[in-house]
């Protein structure tokens, strides 16, 4: 069941729901984007219905609330370890469908990985719920269908979908019934829109062949990329990470350990110890990402990380295509067969 509201109705009920809750949702930066005057749609706290971007799709993902770029775990000081505080107030997290499937890849790795559960992602999972925002039409670079991360059955509290000016909602979860009920005794039966095709459509190759690996496709991608990193940033399956110790300038046997964002893109990612780097060229870092997206994922947990949300291709400098590579693979594939 659900609720069709309309944009004053749905105010009151964000308005009541960030009494309890804090809101991370996609925003609208003004004039933020990569080029002159192009908005870049970002997460952000809200307490304003009219802040949530409900029409775009953003350009980062919904993960950086599990996994901010930067975070202090630990500060430390010459004989004593103390963990960092974490703001414990409870957060919805607004994410489209492919946004809510990342969520599986990311509790597979930091939660389901090893003997451990990571506590640091743990202590933040579990003070998020999620919420849809549904899709009315595919967008750029979108093959969430391909990747059949386009519907999500469940995971969410309720769902927000706009049409026509009123806000559609599903809500499924009773906790978060009386927001709703409260402003609005038009009760209907109302499901999440889900896009059924997508103009970018891929097939992903059951296996990799060993010729593949070393195929001269991937050379490619050693002069066109620049290793920016960028599309590992947005994407919202990556999970690499690095540790910093910054030690404070005026005494430094004091600081702070902190876990920052990675990528298998940039310079530096595998370096070792001796000056060693195993994968110098860019075209040798392409096929190790994509690699780990369509084959070696799936190989270890049944299932493939890429969700299909097209943000790398979206955000490339280099008009570098995911979906087109996934497209290579999979014909140099077929035709070792
Ligand atoms: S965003 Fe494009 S240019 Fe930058 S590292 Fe990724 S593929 Fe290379
Ligand atoms: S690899 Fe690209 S398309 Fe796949 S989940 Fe990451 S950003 Fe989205």
């Amino acid at each position: 069941m659900g609720y069709v509201l309309s944009r004053e109705a749905f105010a009151a009920v964000i308005a009541d729901l960030s009494k309890n809750y804090r809101i991370f949702a996609p925003v609208r930066k003004e004039g933020a984007g990569r080029f002159t005057d192009v908005d870049a749609v970002i997460y952000d706290y809200v307490c304003d219905s009219e802040k949530i971007e409900l029409e775009a799709k953003s350009d980062y993902a919904s993960k950086e609330f599990l996994t901010p770029l930067s975070e202090t775990l630990l500060y430390f000081t010459e004989n004593e370890v103390k963990e960092s505080d974490l703001d414990t107030r409870p957060v919805l997290v607004f994410g489209r469908s492919c946004d809510i499937n990342s969520l599986k890849r990311l509790d597979q790795i930091y939660l389901d990985n090893g003997l451990a559960k990571d506590p640091f992602y743990k202590r933040r999972r579990d003070l998020v719920k999620y919420v849809l925002i549904g899709c009315g039409h595919s967008y750029d670079n979108c093959f969430c269908v391909s990747m059949e991360s386009n519907k999500c059955d469940d995971g969410y509290v309720f769902s927000i979908d706009l049409v026509e000016d009123n806000i559609q909602s599903n809500v499924p979860d009773k906790d978060f019934d009386k927001y709703f009920a409260q402003h609005c005794n038009d009760k209907k039966d109302v499901a999440p829109r889900y896009v059924k095709e997508n103009e970018v459509k891929v097939a992903v190759p059951d296996s990799v062949p060993l010729s593949v690996i070393t195929d001269a496709l991937w050379d490619e991608y050693t002069t066109r990329c620049i290793n920016c990193g960028r599309c590992n940033y947005v994407c919202p399956t990556c999970t690499c990470y690095t540790m910093q110790d910054v030690f404070y300038s005026d005494n430094g046997k004091v600081g702070e350990r902190r876990r920052v964002g990675a990528s298998c893109m940039v310079d530096g990612y595998t370096d070792v110890a001796g000056g060693g780097q195993y994968r110098r060229k860019n075209g040798e870092r392409m096929r190790f990402k994509v690699l780990h997206k369509i084959s070696d994922f799936k190989k270890r947990f049944g299932y493939h990380m890429c969700v299909g949300c097209g943000r790398c291709d979206d955000i490339c400098p280099e008009y570098i295509s995911f979906s087109n590579i996934i497209g290579k693979v999979y014909q140099a594939s077929k035709e070792v067969k």
